[in-house]
């Protein structure tokens, strides 16, 4: 969000490019959490997390998390709205401590060093909008989620061998690309039988 300027949708694309679609999705999911709820809620529970699609959120008692897991469907309704995508395929409530919040921002204190192979892809990504004027801001955005992305590796997030997209499964596919290929494999079963 860069005042009156429309990156938005030139970011989604470009994260995809980089491999950060995932990330940036999982982390944007879990700041929306409060305005999804509202703030009476939002009180009394904290979203921690995201795996395989699934966001872990910790209640304050177990009432809260029976309350709250009773709103699930219009929860999941609102956040995936609010992403622009299906990004969250489930909720799991749990009572519990609320920890201290790990970063605030996904890019560490420190600058982290981008290569100049990055640079230069920075570069060139924003050579590629027609605006001159938005240029020198892409290139910043570019370098800014270049440098998110050896956060998120050294996090231990891997590149999906399928799409290329950051993930932190064991697996060597994203978890899309893995249910994907599963889909693929029972439309070949049913087309065999
Ligand atoms: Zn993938």
């Amino acid at each position: 969000m860069r005042g009156q300027i429309p990156l938005g949708p030139l970011l989604d694309q470009l994260l995809s490019r980089l491999g950060l679609a995932n990330a940036v999705a999982e982390q944007k999911a879990v700041m929306l959490w409060p305005q999804i709820i509202g703030p009476l809620n939002a009180r009394h529970c904290w979203a921690e997390r995201v795996r395989d699609k699934v966001l872990f959120v910790t209640a304050g008692s177990h009432a809260w998390a029976q309350e709250l897991s009773m709103l699930k469907a219009q929860m999941l309704e609102r956040l995936n709205a609010a992403l622009g995508k299906p990004v969250i395929r489930d909720i799991h409530f749990r009572a519990g401590r609320k920890r201290p919040p790990t970063t605030a921002s996904p890019v560490a204190p420190q600058p982290l060093p981008v290569s100049a192979a990055e640079r230069a892809q920075a570069t060139a990504l924003a050579a590629q909008i027609p605006h001159p004027e938005l240029r020198p801001h892409l290139e910043r955005a570019v370098l800014h989620w270049q440098r998110a992305r050896h956060w998120w590796q050294a996090q231990g997030w891997r590149r999906c061998i399928g799409c290329g997209d950051l993930h932190r499964r064991r697996e060597r596919f994203c978890f899309d690309c893995q249910a994907q290929s599963r889909r693929r494999g029972r439309r070949k079963e049913t087309i065999e039988r």
